[in-house]
């Protein structure tokens, strides 16, 4: 413990918003509990570390989260320069740079483990090198993947028993071996680092992740236990590791400004919240494909012509600024009942509104949790990472969501759904008696969210184990610590 008996958690989240909002909101839970905590971070991304904590102001200054920053060897990884997070990355094609940089950050790290003394490490999984790091300064290392433990499960069976290895052809299905659910797949919805049956750099890396995980003292996951319970005690089961189930973590950083959460809002709070607060109940669509999906400018405009054909009300977050892609006369067809966000929404604010009746998402685990927290049904869009798990989660095993008929992972986004297959899947979430039954669904497991964090409930009383779990760790080290 420090001087004043407290214990030191240091943080080191991957360089993504998928990980620094969930372990920033995870910074906060720890420190509202009396732990000390430190976000190790690289320049460019302390702002949206300092939005989401919503440090100076309510953080007294013993709860106050410290934010250290450490170079990203841009050069001499061969990224450009300012290239520091996963947004920033110019291509595809610069994705192994990006994580090289990334492997590079092992000797800055140590020097802080060195200088500040935390009694715990709690590191994104993609930095396996981090419990060899923490085992050198004989703390324990916690594992954070970023995702739900279902998408775990599924991936960690992929990898064991290769199912997909001899199919004749990519669009065949196959069940997914030994996971619960009997859940199909087919090998185009795989990522490309599953598919690849020889060993290539990222599937070192998971061989690399897998191994870390095991040197670790478990592992950390923003969900709640009820919603993925089957796959909770699965897991255990699977890996042999411990698991802390404490999320839905956007619940426990009530106090953030919602407009600052990860980036700076490109639109303002009080504009959207006054057009947002002239609907009725359930009767806007948000779309937002997260912080990294990229869309070829056809697809764009089935997307408009989609929603624009639906006569849903909407939100539409798109992240570029020109708008030449835009059909000719949409803002003015739509005016009034549909609204683009230039850049970044604040989504935590737009779900939480009682307008809000449908989520159009990309998956990503943050904004599927922040749906189900919220009580949003979901259009499901998957385009990469580990998001066709989530797909299946939300439409197969929870039931809150309906796919709108991707069927190709892909790292940018070409020509995958037609507007049309948008409307379908638009009036199936928003109208009629299947959408009353989803969204009664979405609004129970909202409950459980909520009950879940609360006092005495499942992910607080994880928490509390998982920090007495570690200050009976630092008192076994019997080393005082200086603060
Ligand atoms: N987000 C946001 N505004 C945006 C886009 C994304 O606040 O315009 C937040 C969203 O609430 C979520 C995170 O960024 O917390 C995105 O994480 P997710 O895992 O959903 O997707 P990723 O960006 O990692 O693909």
């Amino acid at each position: 413990m420090d001087a004043k008996g407290k214990l030191k958690v240091m943080f080191l989240p991957f360089p993504g918003q998928g990980h620094l909002i969930p372990m920033s909101d995870m910074a906060r839970a720890f420190s509202g509990r009396g732990v000390r905590a430190t976000i190790v971070t690289t320049p460019l991304n302390v702002p949206a570390i300092r939005g989401t904590i919503g440090k100076g102001s309510d953080l007294d200054s013993d709860s106050e989260i410290e934010i250290v920053s450490i170079k990203f060897p841009c050069a001499e990884a061969g990224l450009p320069e300012g290239c520091e997070n996963t947004e920033s990355v110019p291509s595809p094609d610069f994705v192994p740079a990006f994580f090289k940089a990334t492997s590079m950050l092992q000797p800055q790290l140590e020097h802080l483990l060195l200088q500040h003394s935390p009694h715990c490490l709690i590191a994104s999984a993609f930095y396996p090198w981090a419990s060899h790091s923490a085992a050198t300064f004989n703390i324990p290392r916690l594992v954070f993947y970023g995702t739900g433990v279902f998408a775990l499960c599924a991936s960690e069976c992929l990898r064991l028993y290769q199912p997909h290895n001899n199919l004749s052809s990519d669009s065949d299905l196959f069940v997914i071996p030994h996971l619960p659910g009997n859940i199909q797949m087919t090998r185009m919805m795989l990522p490309d680092y599953a598919k690849t049956d020889g060993e290539t750099k990222f599937s070192e890396l998971l061989k690399a992740i897998k191994e870390s995980e095991v040197a670790s003292l478990g592992v950390i996951v923003n969900s709640f236990y009820e919603l993925e319970q089957v796959y909770a005690d699965y897991y255990e089961k699977l890996q042999g590791r411990r698991a802390w189930y404490i999320g839905p973590l956007s619940l426990c950083n009530q106090q953030q400004d919602k407009g600052k959460r990860g980036k700076e809002a490109s639109v303002d709070e009080g504009d959207i919240l006054k057009w947002m607060d002239s609907k009725k109940a359930n009767t806007v669509v948000y779309v937002c494909f997260g912080s990294i999906a990229n869309f070829s400018e056809s697809q764009l405009r089935e997307i408009a012509k989609g929603l624009e054909d639906s006569g849903q009300d909407f939100i539409w977050v798109v992240r570029r600024s020109d708008k030449e892609w835009l059909p000719e006369g949409f803002e003015r067809r739509t005016e009034g009942r549909g609204m683009i966000i230039w850049g970044w929404a604040p989504q935590l604010l737009i779900l939480n509104h009682r307008a809000v009746g449908a989520f159009v998402t990309h998956c990503g685990w943050n904004s599927t949790l922040e749906a189900v927290s919220a009580g949003v049904p979901m259009v499901t869009w998957p385009v990469s990472a580990e998001q066709f798990y989530n797909e299946k989660l939300v439409t197969e095993i929870l039931e809150i969501g309906v796919p709108v008929g991707v069927k190709k992972w892909a790292r940018i986004v070409g020509d995958s759904v037609g507007s049309e297959a948008l409307e379908k899947a638009l009036k199936r979430i928003m109208v009629g008696e299947e959408a009353e039954t989803i969204r009664n669904r979405a609004h129970k497991l909202s409950e459980m969210a909520r009950t879940a964090v609360e006092c005495n409930g499942s992910s607080s009383c994880y928490l509390t184990d998982l920090i007495q779990h570690l200050q009976s760790i630092a008192r076994l080290q019997n080393c005082p610590k200086s603060s």
